[in-house]
């Protein structure tokens, strides 16, 4: 039972945030209106027009993909008659002008006008015009805010309230200094959501149950992530209690710059510990963390925020930030993994009823040679001189893996730049099993755990329900990562881990033990991850985890796991802030 202020859900990314309540996903007044000048009025007003036309045009491009559509068209004209109601524009026209709201606050006042009156009507029609208009004022916000992949900015800390599924979109379109915390009503630890949220220190709860019931725009909210707990207006003594003391900092610090150099196993073994980026201003924080690469380029985030496809050159400037700022370490750039939870918002993608089993990565790029060319030749061009290679995702055959590579050297030749080392990133089933047949035709390999699981478990990575089932330890997931890692060593195929996996400290010891020696992690917990490194025996590893084959179940193996590493490592890992747990 939780008490009247308080919320409870289940931990995504652990830590702790304070901010005022920011929702997303459904139309509500603002947090706080912003004002505008006198001057700005104009201005304000012209852009309400331009903003208008573009999501009439995002809809008339729904209603013309007819039948893939999700929905139909005469729910998209009835949205369309939003749009040009008289009514409508001269209440946020006026709202502008006598105001002096901007853009998005006058649109979701008038909104909320028109959501209130619609709902006190009481009829059924009236009720299903409300949702219209939450719709419709959405959909005029995100076209406010579609600002060639810039993110918008807050002027206090927030918390994200997220009132329907949570996608990296939800992260990438504010400015992520100033989210402090996300609470949502399902998804799971694997999420790109929750991925990229961890990767950026950012508590996620989700499965919050009643959000609405208890929290108000604008509320002040204290989210536990670790504990899984959310306080609506805390008192004084509760934000005491939880400022995070000075020491914890330092101790960051000092283990950030003890490890800016290369780590070695306790019996000599060097392991490369790399990090796993979206966007180029990660690769700072890598380095300052000591990575000793990036292992991991998730490369579809350049289009977030975006209207349309970037062109060569823009593709261009984003890598080439990426290679300078890796100073010379090597770069792996993965191609565009749009499709499942990644659908950028000018994309065209028909209504799939399983996304994740759909047409995603390779399998739209072999459809869409145009944008596979187009990113391969702006990779290539802005690679010249840099320490790179290209993974490809999601690649289930080899026939599709020699079909993608042909694309890459039929690039390369017409560029006349030298064909770059080319890898798949495993994380199908039907390729994982079948490594060995691939062997020949790659330069390395990554497996991508965060995939991997839910195809091999039949359970969505996204799905907090079959959580349970979603699940790094489990005894028979673990023999195919170890018989994987083994076909990969026996033949010298250079192989990382780059899911999520990889990246608990929990996992480190287990890892090594299987015989990894390369890992693709969140660049916050390369310090960690390395200090434990520097902790462990190889042979000492591999002698404990070879036992792991008389373990029967996660919850066995969860135990056993940690009093092995409570043996062997001692209360390192407990004393890092913020690591998550072991499942
Ligand atoms: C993975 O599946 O493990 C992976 C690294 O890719 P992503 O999480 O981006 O799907
Ligand atoms: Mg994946």
């Amino acid at each position: 039972m939780t008490k009247n202020n308080e919320l409870s859900g289940i931990s995504v990314v652990s830590g702790w945030g304070v901010g005022k309540a920011y929702f997303v996903g459904r139309a509500v007044k603002n947090v706080s209106t912003v004002n505008i000048t006198r001057q700005e009025v104009g201005n304000e007003i012209m852009r309400f027009g331009e903003i208008r036309e573009e999501a009439k045009k995002d809809y008339r491009q729904l209603i013309n993909q007819g039948a893939e559509t999700t929905l139909d068209s005469s729910i998209l004209n009835i949205y369309e008659h939003i749009l040009d109601d008289p009514a409508f524009i001269g209440q946020v026209v006026e709202t502008i002008a006598t105001r002096l709201y901007d853009l998005e606050s006058a649109i979701r006042t008038v909104s909320e006008d028109f959501i209130t009156r619609f709902e006190s009507a009481g009829t059924s029609y009236f009720k299903e015009r409300s949702s219209d208009m939450v719709e419709v004022c959405e959909k005029l916000v995100s076209c406010i805010h579609q600002d060639n992949g810039r993110a918008r900015s807050f002027i206090e800390p927030v918390v994200l309230v997220v009132l329907r599924t949570f996608t990296p979109t939800d992260i990438l379109s504010y400015d992520k200094s100033k989210i402090q915390a996300v609470l949502t009503t399902s998804g799971g630890k694997t999420s790109h959501a929750a991925i990229l949220a961890r990767s950026y220190s950012i508590p996620v709860v989700s499965g919050v149950h009643n959000i609405t019931d208890k929290i108000h725009p604008g509320d002040q909210v204290l989210v536990d992530a670790t504990a899984g707990t959310v306080f609506v207006r805390p008192t004084a003594t509760l934000l005491n209690h939880y400022k995070r003391p000075h020491d914890t900092e330092e101790k960051l610090e000092r283990l950030k710059t003890r490890w800016r150099k290369p780590v070695y196993t306790k019996d000599g073994v060097k392991l490369d510990i790399l990090a796993n980026i979206s966007l180029p201003d990660d690769v700072d924080e890598a380095i300052d963390n000591g990575a000793d690469g990036i292992g991991l380029v998730r490369t579809e985030y350049l289009l977030s925020n975006r209207k349309e496809m970037p062109p060569e050159d823009v593709q261009m400037m984003y890598y080439t930030d990426i290679f300078e700022k890796s100073k010379g370490k090597p770069c792996v750039i993965r191609l565009m993994d749009i499709g499942g939870d990644k659908i950028p918002q000018f994309f065209e993608m028909p209504q799939e009823f399983n996304p994740f089993m759909g047409w995603r990565a390779i399998r739209i790029f072999l459809e869409r040679k145009d944008i596979l060319v187009t990113q391969v030749s702006a990779i290539l061009k802005a690679g010249k001189g840099y320490n790179y290679s290209i993974m490809v995702p999601m690649v289930t055959t080899l026939q599709e893996w020699t079909e993608a590579k042909k694309i890459i050297s039929g690039v390369a030749r017409g560029l006349n730049l030298p064909m770059p080392k080319c890898g798949v990133l495993f994380e199908v089933p039907l390729s994982v099993l079948e490594m060995n047949t691939f062997l020949k035709e790659i330069d390395f390999a990554s497996i991508g755990t965060n995939d991997l699981i839910q195809y091999l478990s039949a359970a969505d990575r996204n799905n907090s329900k079959v959580n349970y089932l979603y699940n790094p330890i489990e005894p028979a997931f673990l023999r195919i990562i170890r018989n994987t890692i083994k076909t990969a060593n026996d033949n010298g195929m250079p192989l990382s881990i780059c899911g999520e996996m990889a990246g608990n400290p929990h996992h480190t010891l287990l890892l090594i033990g299987l015989g990894l020696r390369r890992f693709s992690v969140i660049p916050r917990n390369i310090p960690i991850i390395k200090e434990l490194v520097s902790k462990i025996s190889l042979v000492e590893a591999m002698e404990h985890i070879s036992h792991i084959d008389a373990i029967d179940s996660t919850k066995n193996m969860a135990n056993w796991l940690t009093s092995l590493n409570q043996k062997l490592l001692g209360d390192a890992i407990e004393k890092y802030p913020s690591v998550d747990d072991l499942l």
